[in-house]
């Protein structure tokens, strides 16, 4: 756990208007300085920070913080990274026995000698010029795209990167290990030769795998190949350019996904830029996992051909099945985003992906698929049938059943029917959001222990579904007489929760919380629970009425609830 002092400590050593300038540029206005606010999108600055005060506040947005909860946000990363990010910019260095990761050091090698590749792939670009500069001119990129997402290439050399890595020091162990070369003892060519290079970066920003493709038609190999699985990379776990444009994906709060990495960077270039690539036509829980920390708005753009189309249906399909909006853009037949733009303007390509179609809508409206209208229903009822939260499960079902003139009963029931396949998530699913209403409570008890006597006639330990903030929020309604400053209860050991946390919270800058809209949206959520867990007992023993009578009553309470509660109210 960390100590509050080493918290403190970090937060005073960096100030926040140096730290904000390396990531957006700062200028002063009066005592303050400004920006166009990187959370929400604008044109006109009202994003603030105080010098003298150590915070940032936007006029705009309401969003506000401290130093450290401006790393974490902005990056998207824990509080905890973003502490270790700050302490080591400082020279702060703290051992976190929890929550810190150190990363191996034969993964820092392997990371290196990917970086080393890099620099030399990138001077191969610009020096051959006619390999270079044509793949720019024929594709249509300009310098500066190419510059952005560091291209590069592969010179046609058995032994051009091999001798450049071991010019620059690289261990011959480390080099088998980036699965850049071949041979049998796995360093003994290169194996992308005479290739464009696209680097990968992975979530923390660094090379992590190459994608090559090949200069002239007549080349052998594969048109495009890939770095092999590694101990840094795992295909189907990254997203190319996402490192890139995230920040963009989240101000946008929308994401266009292609296939591949040319459809990215013709999409990017022509200034539609919250998109990234899937690397292949599979879009996976875990790259829906990554993008749903930036957005749950998931526009799926891939080739206009017969494989494509089915992609997308399938990547939609996943990223409904998981709880977020998934969308298809309906490209003309043959057309990829990069063959598109060859003859459209970004503008035609933008308001396709604006009128992109629900899963149900393009089903529905795709008669080329060869698919029959039973068949199409089956493939909708099982996204139906795996879809948890009754409310999107109903309006998925109601649109269904609207537009392919059917009984949402029938649908329903088949759904129902249909042997549920339990999903096993393997990935944490919006782990930073899905207990957000309880840590918004506990923030507004830890902010001003008054709080509690309002939330304690409203609500019990039993809306929490978090152990560790369950038992917080038991510890408060205990104690709060006897707290007069949070800052007693660090250090002291007969206190047996989760101080980590509570640190997290009061150190947070407070947001203007809403109480009310808190309480509301944890007894919505109780409310679904209980829903769920009524369902449940009716699959089981559909003979008890009274599981009905239950049920209706829950629905009842929901659709009022739903009424006066605007689902997003807290973002
Ligand atoms: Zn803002």
């Amino acid at each position: 756990m960390i100590e509050q002092s080493v918290i403190d400590r970090i937060r005073t050593a960096n100030n926040i208007i140096d730290v904000i300038n390396t990531y957006l540029p700062l200028r002063k206005a009066g005592s303050n300085y400004k920006a166009c606010c990187p959370f929400h999108d604008e044109k006109t600055a009202s994003f603030t920070v105080s010098e003298r005060k150590q915070i940032f506040k936007c006029f705009g947005c309401g969003k506000s913080g401290n130093v450290i909860t401006f790393v974490r946000d902005y990056e998207h990363i824990s509080f905890y990274e973003a502490l270790k990010k700050l302490g080591k910019r400082t020279g702060i260095n703290i051992e976190f026995s929890e929550g810190g990761k150190h990363v191996p050091a034969e993964k820092e090698l392997i990371y290196s000698a990917y970086e080393a590749a890099n620099d030399f792939f990138r001077e191969n670009f610009k020096e051959n010029e006619s390999v270079g500069k044509k793949f720019l001119r024929e594709r249509m990129l300009s310098a500066e795209t190419a510059e952005k997402f560091s291209l590069g290439y592969a010179l046609n050399s058995y032994g051009g990167l091999r001798n450049y890595l071991f010019k620059k020091g690289i261990n011959p162990e480390i080099m088998k290990k980036t699965g850049l070369f071949g041979g049998n003892n796995g360093n003994e060519y290169d194996i992308f030769r005479n290739r464009i290079i696209f680097p990968i970066h992975g979530k923390n920003s660094k090379i992590c795998a190459f994608g090559g493709r090949i200069v002239s038609p007549d080349q052998q190999g594969g048109k495009y190949i890939n770095s092999p699985t590694t101990s840094i990379y795992t295909k189907g776990n990254e997203l190319y350019g996402f490192y890139h444009t995230k920040y963009d994906i989240a101000k946008m709060k929308e994401v266009i996904i292609c296939e591949g990495y040319m459809d990215f960077l013709r999409v990017f270039e022509n200034g539609i830029t919250n998109c990234c690539a899937a690397l292949g036509t599979a879009l996976t829980d875990k790259q829906i996992a990554i993008i749903s920390r930036f957005t749950e708005n998931m526009i799926i753009m891939f080739d206009g051909d017969k494989a494509g189309t089915k992609a997308a249906i399938r990547a939609a399909s996943n990223v409904i099945r998981l709880g977020f909006n998934g969308k298809i853009v309906e490209l003309p037949e043959g057309e990829d985003p990069d063959s598109f733009l060859k003859h459209n303007s970004a503008d035609n390509l933008k308001s396709l992906a604006e009128n992109s179609l629900s899963l149900p809508e393009f089903l529905f409206k795709n008669i080329n698929l060869g698919i029959n209208v039973k068949d199409k229903l089956a493939m909708l009822t099982e996204t139906l049938n795996q879809i948890t939260d009754e409310i999107s499960r109903e309006l998925f079902a109601n649109e269904t059943a609207e537009l392919f003139k059917v009984s949402v009963k029938s649908l329903l029931a088949t759904s129902r029917n249909q042997s549920k396949k339990p999903y096993i998530y393997d990935v944490d699913f919006k782990e930073r959001d899905r207990n957000i209403e309880e840590k918004y409570l506990l923030k507004a008890i830890i902010n001003n222990t008054e709080n509690i006597d309002h939330i304690i006639k409203e609500i019990d330990e039993s809306f929490f579904f978090s152990e560790k903030y369950a038992k917080i929020f038991k510890f408060f309604v205990e104690n709060h007489k006897k707290i007069a400053d949070i800052s007693q209860i660090f250090g002291n050991e007969n206190v047996n929760i989760d101080k980590k946390i509570i640190a997290e919270l009061s150190v947070e800058e407070s947001e203007n919380i809403e109480t009310d809209k808190v309480i509301a949206q944890l007894k919505l959520r109780k409310l679904k629970h209980e829903l769920n867990d009524v369902n449940r007992k009716i699959i089981k023993d559909p003979e008890n009425i009274e599981y009905y009578v239950i049920k209706k009553n829950i629905q009842k309470k929901l659709r009022e609830f739903s009424n006066t509660v605007v689902k997003k109210s807290l973002f």
